[in-house]
Formats: C-alpha cells, structure tokens, sequence
C-alpha cells in the first residue's frame, strides 16, 4: 500500500496533513500513534470508506485513489465488532461472499474452511451474542478473510479485550496471516502489541 502526500480535513480541522506511508506487502505493519491523531481515518481512506480532500492511495501497484470500497478487495476489523445479530456465525461469515453473488456451494465450503480457521466450527449455528469476545473477534477476522482480501485492515482489533484473551487473538493473528500471506495493517496504541507483532511500526504525531 503506498500512501502519497494524503491530506484530510474536516471543516477547517486537518486530520491528515499530507502524509506519506509505503506499507509493504505480505508484511505485518503496525501504525501507532496517540487517541485523534488520524490512525482510523487513514484506514478508512485505504479502505475507501472515506475519501483524501488530496493526494492517492495505490494498492498492489493499482490506484484505488477512486476505486470502491468493493473494488478495492480490502477486508476491514473494527475494534468493536458491529456483527449481525440476527444472523448465525456461519451468515455473518457469508456476509461478503453473499453480497457478491458466489455460487451457494462456494460459499458454504468457503465458510467451513473459514470457522475452522478461526477454531468456531462447533459454534456455526449459535448468534453473535452466544460468543465470548475473543470469538465474536475471531467471527470478525473469518469474516473480513472471506472475500480472501489482499490486505487486511485491523483497526484497534483486540483493545476491548482482557490481557490473556487479548494475547491469545495476537497470537492466533500470526497463525493466519502466516497461512495467507495477506498484508496486514494494524491500528494500535499499544507499544507492547505493536512491537509483539509488526515486521515494521510506522509512528503518526498528532
Ligand atoms: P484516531 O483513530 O487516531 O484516534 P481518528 O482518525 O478517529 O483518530 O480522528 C482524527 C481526528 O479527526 C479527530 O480529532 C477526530 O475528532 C476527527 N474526525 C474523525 N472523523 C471525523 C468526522 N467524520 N467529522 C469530523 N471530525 C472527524
Ligand atoms: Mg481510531
């Protein structure tokens, strides 16, 4: 993902001043960086959920400055999962393979590969409330992985989580991301987590 001279502004609020980032690919990135200080809001950018007031975003070598999200083939975790509710764990997966019209049979070998992965095979069936945590993050990352996104957003994913949860999802995180090879950028404002997990940590000043 190469980020170039990004400038976003909310009314006469600058939120990003010209930034420029290179997150390589197939890597594991972290972007630091205090509470307001625009992390979220370049993830939304990369993601093309928000828009630069200027400059461009490239991803795989293509400009996505004006691509749709969908275009973009970006999966996306927030910090605190907005699952369907009244949908099982296994439809919340299907979510975005759904949405794109996959053949039936596609999707739900999709989707059972996908729970195994993140160990809810078992939990296919339940609602998002019957989980703990750690599994509705876990059903988070299954989801995002569905469309198999070349780059995986991650955006403060584990802070609502307690410390032994919370370093159980980093851990399962390397596990896939080794498996896929996907490109990963994560939010955090966690030094800790950021130097457990990140082949390389990018610092943003307020
Ligand atoms: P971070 O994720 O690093 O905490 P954000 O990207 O969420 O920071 O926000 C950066 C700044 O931009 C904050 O001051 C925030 O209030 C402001 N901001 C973000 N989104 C909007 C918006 N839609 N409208 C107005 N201000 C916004
Ligand atoms: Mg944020």
């Amino acid at each position: 993902i190469t980020i170039s001279h990004v400038t976003r502004r909310f009314g006469s609020f600058v939120a990003l001043d010209d930034v420029s980032v290179d997150i390589p690919s197939g890597r594991l990135t972290a972007l630091l960086g205090p509470s307001g200080g625009g992390k979220s809001t370049l993830l939304r950018i990369i993601a093309g959920l928000d828009h630069a007031d200027a400059g461009t975003v490239e991803i795989e070598g293509v400009d996505a400055t004006n691509l749709s999200p969908q275009a973009r083939n970006v999966g996306f975790v927030f910090q605190h999962y907005a699952a369907f509710k009244h949908l099982t764990v296994a439809r919340n997966v299907a979510f975005g393979l759904e949405i794109r019209k996959r053949p039936k049979d596609e999707v739900q070998r999709r989707v059972t590969e996908l729970l195994q992965l993140v160990h809810l095979d078992q939990f296919a069936d339940r609602k998002p409330a019957q989980l703990s945590g750690g599994q509705r993050q876990r059903m988070a990352l299954a989801r995002a992985l569905a469309v198999e996104p070349s780059v995986l957003l991650l955006d403060e994913p584990f802070g609502a989580l307690d410390a032994q949860t919370r370093r159980a999802m980093q851990d399962f995180l390397l596990t896939v991301w080794s498996r896929t090879a996907t490109t990963v950028l994560m939010v955090t404002h966690d030094v800790e987590e950021a130097v457990y997990l990140s082949n390389r940590i990018y610092v943003m000043a307020a």
